[in-house]
């Protein structure tokens, strides 16, 4: 399994530990520290060993994957609705077809600047080059 080098790394710092000191309270050997905080691949048995001597949940130690920032304004406070649903009422891209109504969608919402995202169906993506009132943008 993987977990998060870089959160590792940190919590080991936070200790002031050097890898040879997070290998002794692990009991883990070095190079089996050195290879983790390296590439992340770890056995279950070591990252309970690693999670222990950190005095930490294993779970704390699992990667994460990388944040989605917001494209506007760049922040990390972004908030995904978690049950996909259908529009039932006015459609949000007018002009691309009912494909789109039908096509289940999960919006976000940046709370820093209230950036609303959400994502089309191909349908709807393939006529949105020649739809009329539709333009690229950038060019
Ligand atoms: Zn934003």
């Amino acid at each position: 399994m993987k977990i998060s080098t870089e959160h590792l790394v940190r919590l080991r710092n936070e200790r002031s530990w050097s890898q040879e000191e997070l290998a002794i309270a692990s009991g883990l050997n070095l190079r089996t520290v050195q290879r983790v905080e390296r590439d992340g691949s770890v056995s279950l048995q070591s990252k309970k060993a690693l999670a222990a001597a950190l005095d930490i949940d294993p779970r704390d130690l699992d990667a994460k994957p990388a944040a989605r920032l917001c494209p506007v304004c760049g922040s990390d406070d972004i908030y995904e609705y978690q049950t996909a649903y259908s529009f039932s009422s006015d459609d949000p891209l007018p002009g691309l077809g009912s494909a789109f109504l039908s096509a289940k969608i999960r919006p976000s919402i940046c709370l820093a600047c209230g950036n609303v995202q959400f994502s089309a169906s191909e349908d709807a993506r393939k006529k949105a080059r020649t739809a009329k009132h539709w333009k690229a943008v950038n060019g």
